[in-house]
C-alpha cells in the first residue's frame, strides 16, 4: 500500500519537533511504518493524530523514561482515545474464559461477543 506524499509530509513535519537524532529518526520511521498499513479514513484519523499530539510525544521525549507513559499515550489511535472504534481481538484468561481486548490500547469488552454484535451466542 503507497502512502500519499500529505501523509508522509505531515507526519514529518510533526516529528520536526523531536530533538534531531537518532530519536527523532526513530520515530519518524516508526510512525511511517504505521501509516504504511492503514487506508482512507483510518490513515487520515491516525495523521491528525500523530500531528495533535506531537508537543505530547516532544514532551514525553524530552522527559526520558518518566514520559513514556504519555508518549504511549500519544501514539493511541485517535478512535481509541475517543472510544469510537477499537482494533479488538479475542484473548483468555489463564482459565480459559474468552474475553475481547484492543490491540492497541488494551482496553477490555467482557462479552463472548465482539462488540456490536447482538446476535445471539457464538
Ligand atoms: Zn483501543
Amino acid at each position: 500500500m503507497t502512502t500519499p506524499s500529505w501523509a508522509r509530509t505531515l507526519v514529518t513535519l510533526a516529528c520536526r519537533l523531536l530533538p534531531a537524532g537518532q530519536v527523532r529518526d526513530r520515530w519518524r520511521e516508526e510512525l511511517l511504518a504505521d501509516l504504511e498499513v492503514l487506508a482512507g479514513r483510518e490513515r487520515a484519523a491516525y495523521v491528525v493524530g500523530v500531528v495533535v499530539n506531537a508537543w505530547a510525544l516532544r514532551s514525553a521525549v524530552r522527559g526520558g523514561q518518566a514520559g513514556v507513559a504519555v508518549a504511549r499515550a500519544a501514539r493511541r489511535p485517535l478512535g481509541c482515545r475517543l472510544n469510537l472504534r477499537h482494533s479488538w481481538h479475542v484473548v483468555s484468561t489463564e482459565d480459559g474464559h474468552p474475553y475481547w481486548e484492543c490491540r492497541d490500547c488494551h482496553k477490555t469488552w467482557v462479552t463472548v461477543r465482539p462488540p456490536g454484535d447482538w446476535s445471539p451466542g457464538f
